[in-house]
């Protein structure tokens, strides 16, 4: 009797785990709607610390605290944004294969800024013992897009955080706002921009208001030099600073 008991628990056991393993092969499969999807990453973007009154819909994407595009159709990553360790990023990254190679692709409206962008990328390229490296994409495969957008007064660019190991894809600049920008301050948008698509949050998150952000290990507090703090463009920081590249450092290490 207890042999046959052990027996039928066996089973049961195979059975349930056959139903769990069917599920969760299943979950990816599932066609998600554009609502249900869109919910899924609303609630992402709260689990991520953010407030509801700094989350704006736009409708294809929720722009979050100005500058920050979260797509609807955006893959939430497994965690849903609660998993968190201790500048300040979104607890995101991308993977650090990916983050050795970002290609990035100027869309026709922005190559009037080419200059910028290089002077961008090569910021980002030259932070010491950091994995991080852009790069143009002269095809037409690329990880991140940057084009023009108008975004309306005030505003003069939005980046997007990385999901699924990948550097978040887009990237808006305000062209309008930014033109009569000088050169450093145009360059500084765009870095700024691509720093939000590598995972980093603004600085000066508390001075400025915004929802709670994850310190990097180490690197945490405010900094006035900081390209990262918002708030900012045509007056703030045109070079990453110290902390910056610190930080950049610690969250993509060689
Ligand atoms: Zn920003």
């Amino acid at each position: 009797m207890k042999k046959s008991l052990s027996i039928i628990a066996g089973v049961a056991l195979a059975a349930f785990m056959m139903a769990a393993c069917n599920k969760s092969n299943d979950n990816p499969a599932a066609p998600a709607t554009q609502q249900s999807n869109g919910d899924k990453v609303y609630a992402y973007i709260t689990n991520l610390g953010f407030a509801p009154s700094n989350i704006q819909d736009n409708g294809t994407e929720y722009i979050v605290e100005g500058d920050i595009i979260f797509p609807k159709n955006m893959q939430v990553p497994a965690d849903n944004g609660k998993v968190k360790t201790e500048q300040f990023y979104t607890g995101v990254l991308v993977s650090q294969t990916n983050s050795r190679k970002i290609r990035l692709k100027v869309h026709s409206t922005m190559t009037s800024m080419s200059a910028e962008i290089d002077a961008a990328i090569a910021q980002w390229n030259a932070v010491p013992n950091c994995s991080i490296h852009w790069e143009l994409a002269t095809g037409t495969s690329y990880d991140v897009l940057i084009q023009d957008a108008n975004l309306g007064a005030g505003v003069c660019g939005q980046g997007q955080f990385p999901a699924g190991g990948l550097a978040g894809a887009l990237i808006k600049i305000n062209k309008a706002q930014i033109a009569g920008n000088s050169f450093a301050q145009r360059q500084r948008t765009i870095t700024h921009e691509m720093g939000h698509n590598v995972s980093f949050r603004h600085t000066n998150w508390s001075a400025i208001g915004e929802s709670s952000a994850t310190p990097v290990p180490g690197v945490g507090g405010t900094d006035a030099s900081s390209i990262m703090n918002g708030g900012q463009c045509g007056s703030g920081a045109t070079v990453l600073s110290a902390k910056d590249k610190q930080a950049a450092a610690v969250l993509y290490p060689l």
